[in-house]
C-alpha cells in the first residue's frame, strides 16, 4: 500500500488541495488505508471542482469539463500503473461496486474504468480492455474522453486503427456551423451550443442574463477554436451523426467569415422543461410534470426566450419532454403565436399522443411549424405499450395521420418519425421504415438507447443491444446490414457505426 499511496500522491498532487495532499501523505503511513479510501479523497476534490463550475458536462478542457479533473488524472493513472499492482485494472469494476463515492459516482467511476481500460490496452489485453471500456461507457455515455478510450480499444480489437486515423484526417478538412449559430437550453438552465450529448460543454446559464454574456465566453471561444483548428476535440465521435455519417461540409466550401459575422443564435433548441405525459422506461422512472414553482421559474425567463424565437431560423421545442404536455412550453408557444413577428420556424418534437387538431388550434400553430418530429419507438402496439409507457397506440397513429394530412396540404414542411433502438424493439426497425413510408415521413430517425440513470447496470445491459456483450448483438448487426436502411429517408444517427462492426462479433466467441 505504501508504494501505491506514494504513487497516488505524486500523480494527483498537482490537482489536489494541500489538505487532500496531506491526507494522502498521512494515509501513506496508515497501514489500514485502502485504495478506496484514497480514491474517496480524490473524489471529494473532484466533486468540489464540478460544483464550482456549476455543472456536469464532459469535455476535454479544464474550463468546461466534469471529467477534466479525473480524465487527465486517470490517464496518468493508467500510464503509471505499471509501477503498481497490475491486477488493479481488472479488479476495478468490483472495487467500484463496493462504494458509492457520492452524487458524481457514475462519471467518476466511468473515468476510472476508462483509465483501467487504457492500462490494459497498453499491456496488450485487448479483449479485457474493450470490456472495461464498454463498462466505463455504459456508466457514462457522454464523456468524450471515455468515448475515445472505447473507440481506441475497439479499433485495436478489430485491427482497424485506420478507421480512427481516417476520421481525424477527415475532420481536419471539415467545418461545423453549430457552435456559431446554435443554442440549446438544458434542464439545469444551462446553455450549450450543440446537442449536449454530442458536444457536452456548458457555455453559460440562461437565467444569468442576456445572450451576449456567454456568446463571447471563454468556453464558447474555445469550442469555436476546436472547429476552426479541425480538432473537433469536444465533439463526440460516437454520438454526433454529422461525424459518424460524414455529413459535415468541407471547410473549403464554406465561407467561415459569414458564420463568424452572424447574429447568434440562428438555431434554438429548448430542452429545459422535462414535463411529459408519458414515462418511457428508457427516459424516466415515473411521470414527471414539473411543479408550479418550477413552471413559474421557467415562465419568468420567457421574456428573454421570446426574442430568441423571433430572431431564429429554427426553434426546436422540445428536446426534454413533450411541448404539449408542458404548461410552460404551451404558454410560450401561445405567446409566440400571437406576436405579429412570429414566422414559420418551429420544429415541434412530441410523443404525438396529445398532438391533434384541438391542440394545434389551441396553441395557434397554423402557419408557424416547419417540422414535426414524433417519437414512437415501436412499429407494433405491444412493443409501443412497453417503450412508450402511458401512451395510446391508436390515438398516436390517428395523430400521425393528422400530421401526415398537414404535410400533404403544405401546412407543415416535414414529418419525421423517431425510434430509440433497444433490445426489445430492434427487430421492428425494418417495419418502422415501412411505417415511415406509409405516413409519408421525410425521415425515420434511429437513435441508440442511453442510460439516463433510470436503469441499474444489469437492467441496462439487457436493453443495450449496442454492447458486443449482449447476447443478440450479432443479430442486431446483421439486421442493420439490411438494405432497407440504405433508403434515403433513413437516418441512422449515431448507430451507423455499427454497420461497420466486424471483429467484435468474432471476439465474442473468444473465451475471456
Ligand atoms: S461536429 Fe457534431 S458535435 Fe461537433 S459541433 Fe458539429 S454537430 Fe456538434
Ligand atoms: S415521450 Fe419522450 S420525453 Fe416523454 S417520457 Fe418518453 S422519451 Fe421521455
Amino acid at each position: 500500500m505504501a508504494s501505491l499511496s506514494r504513487w497516488l500522491q505524486r500523480t494527483f498532487q498537482p490537482r489536489l488541495s494541500r489538505q487532500a495532499g496531506q491526507t494522502i501523505a498521512e494515509a501513506d503511513h496508515a497501514p489500514q488505508a485502502s485504495l478506496l479510501d484514497l480514491l474517496q479523497i480524490i473524489y471529494k476534490e473532484y466533486s468540489a471542482a464540478i460544483k464550482q463550475r456549476k455543472g456536469l458536462l464532459y469535455g476535454s478542457e479544464p474550463w468546461v469539463n466534469n471529467s477534466n479533473f479525473i480524465s487527465p488524472i486517470a490517464s496518468r493513472l493508467s500510464g503509471e500503473m505499471n509501477q503498481c499492482d497490475a491486477s488493479w485494472a481488472t479488479s476495478l469494476p468490483q472495487l467500484i461496486e463496493t462504494r458509492n463515492f457520492g452524487p458524481y459516482h457514475a462519471s467518476f467511476a466511468s473515468a476510472l474504468l476508462a483509465a483501467g481500460a487504457e492500462h490494459l490496452l497498453q499491456a496488450g489485453s485487448l479483449m479485457e480492455a474493450t470490456r472495461l471500456a464498454e463498462t466505463a461507457f455504459n456508466r457514462n455515455r457522454f464523456d468524450v474522453w471515455v468515448q475515445r478510450v472505447l473507440l481506441n480499444c475497439r479499433a485495436h480489437l478489430n485491427g482497424d486503427l485506420a478507421s480512427i486515423e481516417d476520421t481525424e484526417a477527415w475532420l481536419k478538412t471539415r467545418f461545423c456551423g453549430n457552435p456559431f449559430e446554435k443554442l440549446e437550453t438544458t434542464t439545469e438552465s444551462q446553455i450549450a451550443v450543440c446537442c449536449p450529448s454530442w458536444l457536452p460543454v456548458v457555455v453559460g446559464s440562461f437565467e444569468e442574463g442576456d445572450v451576449a454574456n456567454f456568446s463571447n465566453s471563454e468556453p464558447m471561444n474555445q469550442i469555436r477554436e476546436s472547429i476552426l483548428d479541425g480538432s473537433f476535440r469536444h465533439c463526440s465521435r460516437i454520438h454526433c451523426p454529422k461525424i459518424t455519417q460524414r455529413e459535415l461540409p468541407a471547410r473549403d466550401d464554406v465561407n467561415i467569415g459569414t458564420y463568424q459575422a452572424r447574429t447568434f443564435p440562428r438555431d434554438v433548441v429548448f430542452s429545459h422543461d422535462p414535463s411529459c405525459n408519458l414515462s418511457c422506461p428508457s427516459c424516466r422512472k415515473t411521470l414527471a410534470i414539473v411543479p408550479k414553482s418550477e413552471q413559474d421559474r421557467f415562465d419568468s425567463v420567457s421574456g428573454s426566450l421570446l426574442p430568441l424565437m423571433l430572431n431564429a431560423d429554427t426553434v426546436h421545442i422540445c428536446g426534454s419532454g413533450d411541448p404539449i404536455a408542458s404548461t410552460h412550453f404551451r404558454s410560450l408557444l401561445k405567446s409566440y403565436s400571437v406576436d405579429p413577428r412570429a414566422h414559420r420556424n418551429i420544429l415541434l418534437q412530441t410523443n404525438g399522443v396529445l398532438c391533434d387538431q384541438r391542440a394545434w388550434d389551441d396553441l395557434g400553430l397554423a402557419g408557424l411549424v416547419k417540422t414535426v418530429m414524433v417519437s414512437l419507438d415501436a412499429a407494433r402496439e405491444e412493443t409501443y405499450n412497453y417503450t412508450r409507457r402511458g401512451g395510446d397506440w391508436r390515438r398516436v397513429l390517428k395523430n400521425v395521420q393528422f400530421l401526415c394530412g398537414l404535410k400533404s396540404s403544405g401546412s407543415i414542411d416535414q414529418l419525421y418519425l423517431l425510434f430509440v433502438v433497444q433490445g426489445m424493439n430492434y427487430r421492428e426497425m425494418t417495419e418502422f421504415v415501412e411505417m415511415g413510408k406509409l405516413y409519408k415521413a421525410d425521415k425515420v430517425i434511429f437513435q441508440a438507447i442511453s442510460n439516463w440513470g433510470t436503469y441499474t447496470e444489469a437492467e441496462f445491459a439487457k436493453h443495450n443491444i449496442f454492447s458486443f456483450e449482449h447476447a443478440e448483438h450479432s443479430d442486431f448487426v446483421r439486421m442493420l446490414n439490411n438494405e432497407v436502411f440504405d433508403d434515403p429517408i433513413v437516418d441512422l444517427h449515431g448507430i451507423g457505426i455499427y454497420r461497420r462492426t466486424t471483429g467484435l462479433e468474432e471476439a465474442r466467441a473468444v473465451p475471456a
